[in-house]
Order: C-alpha cells, then sequence, then structure tokens
C-alpha cells in the first residue's frame, strides 16, 4: 500500500546507466574483476523503487545526453579527446582508479545528461523537484582526468549547462556522498554564484582535498565549504553539521536552487566508507534539504546520483531519499534499521570539535 505523493518528483533512470562496465584495475596479482561501482549497486536501487509502488508515484523523466560542446564547459578538449579513443577501442584506465570499457563516452554523457535534464525539469516546473539515478557518477571528474569511477563531472556540468541556457542565478550545492566532492569544488572554487558544501569522511578519498582551509579562490573565496567528519561519524554528527554548518551557510547564500550531491556510502554498511548512517538518517537529511528548498528557493531542489556501494543497503537508502522528496510512502521495511542502534551515534566531542572547525572557518553563527 502506497500513501500517494504530495509533490511532482521527477525521476531519471536509463538501462545504458547499467550497460557501463567497470573494473578495479588490480593486476597483475589478481585476476581483473569489476570494481566496487557496479551497475547492480544503482540497478537495485531503481528495482526497490519499482517493486515497492514508488515509481508509479514519480515523474519519468527521460535523459537528453549532453554534447561534447556542454562537456567543454568544464573539461579539457584534450580529456574528452582521450575518453573518446578509449572508448571507441577496448576501454582503459580514465585518469585515477577510474578503468572503463568500450562504450562510455556515450553513457557518460548520457549520465551528465541525466543530470541536467533532472536540474531542467526543476527550473523550468515541470517538476517541483527531481532525483537522477546515473552511472558513471561525477563529482570526483577533474578538469584533465578521471577519478574515483567519475569520467564527467556530472553535477557541475549540470549547473553549468542550466547557467548558459537557463539562467539560474545562485546555487547551492550539498554533496553528502562519503567522498569528497573534489571536482565540484574545482569547478566553482572561484565561482561566488555557487556555494560548494561537501560532507565527507576526513581524508578519505582523495586524500590531499576537502580540507577545511580550502574555502575557494579569488571572487570564490567563502563559497567552498569543506565539512570533513572523522571516521565513525553517525546520525549525530551529521545533523550536527546540518545544524551548525549546512544550514546556516545555504541561508546565508541564499540560493535560487539547491542540488544535493547523493551518495550512500556514509551508510553503516558500506565497504568504501566507514560512516554509520542509517535508510533513516538520509531521510532526515533530505527532509532538511528539502525544507531549505521550501524556504529559500520555492522548493527547487534536484538530486544526482553518486556512489554507495553495499548494494544491500544502498536501494534502502535510495527509496527513503525518493518518500521524502515526494511525500508518497511505500511503507517498506528496512531490514538494516539496527544501524541507528549502534554505539555512537548520537554527537561526540571529538565530532562537534571537527563540525566547530568549520563553523570558525566560515564565521557562521549558531541559530
Ligand atoms: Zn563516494
Amino acid at each position: 500500500m502506497v500513501t500517494p505523493a504530495t509533490r511532482r518528483t521527477g525521476f531519471v533512470c536509463d538501462e545504458a546507466y547499467f550497460a557501463h562496465t567497470t573494473d578495479e584495475g588490480l593486476g597483475p596479482w589478481v585476476a581483473p574483476g569489476p570494481a566496487f561501482e557496479t551497475p547492480a549497486g544503482k540497478r537495485r536501487i531503481r528495482d526497490l523503487v519499482r517493486d515497492a509502488g514508488l515509481l508509479a508515484e514519480l515523474v519519468p523523466l527521460a535523459p537528453e545526453p549532453l554534447t561534447r560542446q556542454d562537456a567543454l564547459r568544464f573539461h579539457t578538449a584534450e580529456y574528452l579527446d582521450r575518453l573518446v579513443a578509449m572508448s571507441q577501442a577496448e576501454g582503459g584506465n580514465a585518469g585515477e582508479d577510474t578503468w572503463f570499457g568500450p562504450g562510455s563516452w556515450e553513457i557518460a554523457l548520457l549520465a551528465a545528461g541525466g543530470a541536467a535534464t533532472a536540474v531542467r525539469a526543476v527550473l523550468t516546473g515541470e517538476v517541483d523537484n527531481a532525483y537522477a539515478l546515473v552511472r558513471p557518477p561525477g563529482h570526483h571528474a577533474e578538469r584533465h582526468w578521471g577519478r574515483g569511477y567519475c569520467l564527467l563531472a556530472n553535477l557541475a556540468l549540470a549547473v553549468m549547462k542550466a547557467r548558459d541556457e537557463l539562467g539560474v542565478g545562485r546555487v547551492a550545492v550539498v554533496d553528502w556522498d562519503v567522498h569528497h566532492g573534489n571536482g565540484t569544488e574545482q569547478a566553482f572554487a572561484a565561482d561566488p554564484e555557487t556555494l560548494a558544501i561537501s560532507l565527507h569522511q576526513d581524508r578519505l578519498y582523495p586524500r590531499e582535498t576537502g580540507w577545511v582551509q580550502h574555502v575557494g579562490e579569488g571572487a570564490g573565496v567563502g563559497t567552498t565549504i569543506n565539512l570533513p567528519l572523522p571516521s565513525g561519524s553517525g546520525s549525530g554528527a551529521y545533523l550536527d553539521a546540518f545544524d551548525r554548518v549546512v544550514e546556516p551557510a545555504v541561508r546565508r547564500f541564499r540560493p535560487d536552487l539547491v542540488v544535493v550531491a547523493s551518495g550512500f556510502d556514509a551508510g553503516g554498511l558500506d565497504p568504501l566508507g566507514r560512516m554509520m548512517l542509517s535508510a533513516g538518517a538520509f531521510a532526515e537529511m533530505t527532509r532538511r534539504v528539502r525544507n531549505l528548498a521550501d524556504e529559500l528557493c520555492a522548493g527547487r531542489l534536484a538530486m544526482t546520483h553518486e556512489g554507495g556501494y553495499s548494494e544491500l543497503h544502498a536501494p534502502f537508502c535510495g527509496l527513503r531519499v525518493l518518500e521524502e522528496m515526494s511525500g508518497a510512502s511505500a511503507e517498506v521495511e528496512d531490514p538494516f534499521d539496527f544501524i541507528d542502534d549502534y554505539g555512537a551515534q548520537a554527537l561526540t566531542p571529538h565530532q562537534r570539535d571537527a563540525v566547530d572547525a568549520v563553523v570558525r572557518a566560515h564565521g557562521l553563527v549558531q541559530a
């Protein structure tokens, strides 16, 4: 039994996203095999959303692929040429830890295009909010190379395109993937019109980025906010970060649109992250950003999918996020809600110190 949606929530997905193949590239000592980032992790999210009856409550949005010209708003021509050449051959490594198979250039354009489609549908009023469940992910991709399973900077390219074509002004980005949103940071470091907030596990990946003292460059100083949290953080730390950094910073910025880089790898069962969020915690963070968007920009909220490597847990996180966005409820029992009972879910002093450092670095006053 599904409680009906109260908002028009767009949902972008495409079978092509599951045709993108990956490899961890660990040779020569172990046999080649899939990376942590696999089609199944994302397909299972789509399948649960469908099987729970929630898909029928969402507005399907067909992704429009980006063009090479669109990708050139951020990436170098040399990098794109390299991607195309590898994609037309047997695949290769886009840069760092980003092995892919043949045909992924077109799929990457469709993934970035999926993010752009979600943003466009929200800005034109076709839907109230939207979620793009895309592969490959995007927030690690830098100007001249791919990193961390990411080929193109999906979210950054979507925002840049919306700016050029739809004239959207100030955009606030909240990245709750457990890894640092380094590509998004690079794209907007000098841009005062884009606030890029990344909550991530301290020095997880990339290890050299995501520091509190990295606050933007030139005219963009102050509009990059890095919030590295200690490993082992649970809902107490994340909600303290929302209370004292994310919410006051977004309010102070007064955005016309809120975009979330949504990864589920801060989940308590993720093999790559060491955080402790439950599906219920992702629902609460979604409620927080939805309320911010309601308060500041007529509810305009778009999310694009990044990481999340527990094939069992991530679907339940995705379901709860989409329930919060749409107002529909599928009333599916969460078999992993025991994560909420893990010890040290409540805020600890060292986690509070980590948030304090960001409050101080950005002159954020507690409400
Ligand atoms: Zn991640």
